[in-house]
């Protein structure tokens, strides 16, 4: 479970205050398929980022499995994305100079795995996403579908219970874009609870859980049964 309460983010801009956010709660219960959708500007990579601890509120409370993160030190934030958080950033963010099986590995070196052990788990995730023949090809070797794959196999390597994806297929042709949707759908059936951010509004009948934000706060939030979700892998 993931809890906000009554969230602001205030960018601080000289003189300028950008209210990003203002006063969002939500709950993301374990089993969610969650969509957080809106306009450019509403809000969604500002709330996703505080939601898996790579940036905090200006004011707000943020609970992690009943732990609350938002006063929480660098390292110790770190600490609980490493062990209960994958997230799937837009563009990709892996590392050029590295092979895909390496950019899977490299959570789990922080995580202090042992080299055999890493190689198997990555091996094994880069096989789960489809890429079990592409593990040698570097990021440039890569189709975009491919290496966004390659981002979902390396965000699963510390076996998160939540996998957060900013705009997870944006920059993808609707082909690959259904491929990573499908991928969505198998973790969400093997237990992983899914938080995603899109603007394309076809993409909220994947979900059980949708999120409408605009300017900053929840216009809408709707929760429907798995049963009722048009789509069923
Ligand atoms: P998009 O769909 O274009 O990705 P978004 O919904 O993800 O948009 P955010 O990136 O969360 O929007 O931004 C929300 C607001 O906060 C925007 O008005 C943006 O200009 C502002 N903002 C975001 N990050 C910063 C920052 N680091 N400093 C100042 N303002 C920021
Ligand atoms: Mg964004």
């Amino acid at each position: 479970v993931m809890h906000l309460k009554d969230i602001w983010k205030i960018y601080q801009m000289g003189k300028i205050e950008v209210n990003a956010l203002r006063g969002v709660s939500l709950e993301v219960n374990d089993g969610d398929f969650a969509i957080i959708i809106g306009p450019s500007g509403s809000g969604k990579s500002t709330l996703l980022h505080i939601l898996g601890c790579l940036d905090r509120p200006t004011k707000g409370n943020v609970f992690v499995e009943d732990k609350e993160v938002s006063k929480m030190t660098d390292s110790q934030l770190a600490k609980i994305r490493n062990q209960k958080i994958g997230f799937v950033f837009q563009k990709f963010n892996l590392l050029g100079s590295m092979s895909a099986l390496e950019n899977v590995e490299l959570p789990m070196i922080y995580a202090g795995k042992h080299l055999k052990e890493r190689k198997k788990k990555a091996k094994e995730l880069l096989e789960l996403v489809g890429l079990g023949d592409r593990l040698n090809h570097k990021p440039n070797e890569l189709s975009g579908g491919q290496q966004q794959r390659v981002a979902i196999a390396r965000a699963l390597a510390n076996d998160p219970s939540f996998l957060l994806a900013d705009e997870p297929t944006g920059n993808l042709d609707s082909k690959s874009g259904e491929e990573i949707l499908e991928i969505f759908h198998t973790l969400h059936k093997m237990g992983k609870t899914l938080v995603i951010v899109t603007h394309d509004p076809e993409m909220v009948y994947e979900g059980n859980k949708t999120i409408k934000l605009f300017d900053g706060q929840i216009e809408k939030a709707e929760v429907r049964d798995f049963g009722n979700i048009k789509r069923n892998i």
